[in-house]
């Protein structure tokens, strides 16, 4: 059977008057219903935008998409934006970063959920009430009854968050993309946030893609992890296998940087150093060369001149990496300098 959700070869690109901008540039992966998948990068990897395209929300500007996206046999890359309109808060559904943004200051909170209920289904607004009300409680909020009459400004932030988690989870969506649910979040109502998710996943079985810059927060919840760099995928795998032996420099810099594996509270951690690159001119060959202090390991010169295609990585199922380094360097650098020192 086919996967649930097949994006190939997705590629989105903007003209700008400096050049093309390819945001996203032949991304593919796969996701089955009940399943969490954490796209993971810095700002600019293309995480986002991937994200815009699965909701369809490039139909009508200047960007240009191709690839293909298979929602349930259904693919959305070519389906009219009227067709598209029918899926969008439905069958795929989306949080966004900012709760603030999505929720409309001057209506309750109760009156927007059920709105974005009765777009898609015929119900008199007593029902819809009704079901904004049972949403409200589905994702903890005390006496929904009378908080679904309260304004946005009246909810705290983490109840902000929860509520639209509520309004993207009304119509029951097949699939729930979540861009970076928990930044603006002090960390004990990122955990109680990602717990929710996880939770409601469970209760509602949809499919759920995680966006975030963090791997941290996708490691407790996600079950596949493809990590973006300068619009590309850079590794791709189980999160067990990513987590368990990363294959890819980047993401041993995404893992230094991880708070929790560091130890102590409060230790700086280690962002890893330079920019990200140029979507409009990436640099030759392995487009995080300029930034990897792993590249003198590489086959002579290899790593400025030829871009690494994707590989499977030896001895497992399909974890794929884009990296130049040979298993022999990879196991040196473990031992010595690498990641786990
Ligand atoms: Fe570093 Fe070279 Fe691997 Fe790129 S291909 S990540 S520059 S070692
Ligand atoms: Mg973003």
């Amino acid at each position: 059977p086919a996967p649930f959700l097949d994006v190939r070869d997705l590629r989105v690109h903007f003209p700008t008057e400096d050049g093309l901008v390819k945001s996203v540039d032949g991304v593919s992966f796969t996701l089955e219903k009940g399943r969490t998948l954490g796209i993971v990068g810095e700002s600019g990897s293309g995480k986002s935008v991937t994200s815009l395209a699965l909701l369809g929300l490039h139909k009508g500007t200047r960007a240009r998409v191709s690839g293909e996206i298979w929602l349930e046999g259904r693919e959305l890359v070519a389906l009219p934006e009227a067709q598209m309109r029918e899926l969008r808060g439905r069958t795929v559904s989306m949080i966004f970063q900012d709760p603030l943004s999505a929720l409309h200051p001057f209506f309750t909170v109760g009156s927007q959920i059920a709105e974005a209920y009765r777009v898609h289904h015929k119900v008199s607004k007593k029902e819809a009430k009704d079901r904004a009300v049972e949403m409200l409680k589905r994702v903890g909020i005390p006496q929904p009854e009378r908080r679904v009459r309260d304004y946005p400004h009246q909810f705290s932030g983490g109840m902000r968050q929860r509520a639209m988690i509520a309004m993207s989870l009304v119509c029951d969506p097949a699939l729930l993309i979540a861009d970076e649910p928990t930044t603006a979040l002090d960390v004990t109502v990122q955990a109680q946030i990602l717990d929710l998710i996880r939770d409601l996943q469970e209760e509602f079985g949809s499919a759920v893609v995680i966006i975030t810059h963090d791997l941290g927060v996708v490691s407790d919840v996600a079950d596949d992890i493809l990590v973006m760099y300068g619009g590309r995928r850079i590794e791709y795998g189980t999160t067990r296998e990513v987590l368990k032996q990363p294959e890819h420099p980047y993401t041993w810099g995404l893992l230094q940087s991880m708070p929790h594996l560091t130890g102590d509270v409060g230790e700086r951690l280690n962002p890893i150093p330079g920019t990200p690159p140029s979507l409009i001119n990436l640099p030759d060959g392995c487009s995080f060369h300029p930034r990897c202090a792993y590249k003198g390991w590489a086959p002579e010169g290899r790593c400025t001149v030829e871009r690494p295609e994707l590989r499977l990585v030896s001895g497992t199922g399909g974890h794929l990496a884009a990296c130049h380094l040979t298993d022999e360097a990879k196991q040196e650098i473990r031992g010595g300098t690498g990641p786990d020192d």
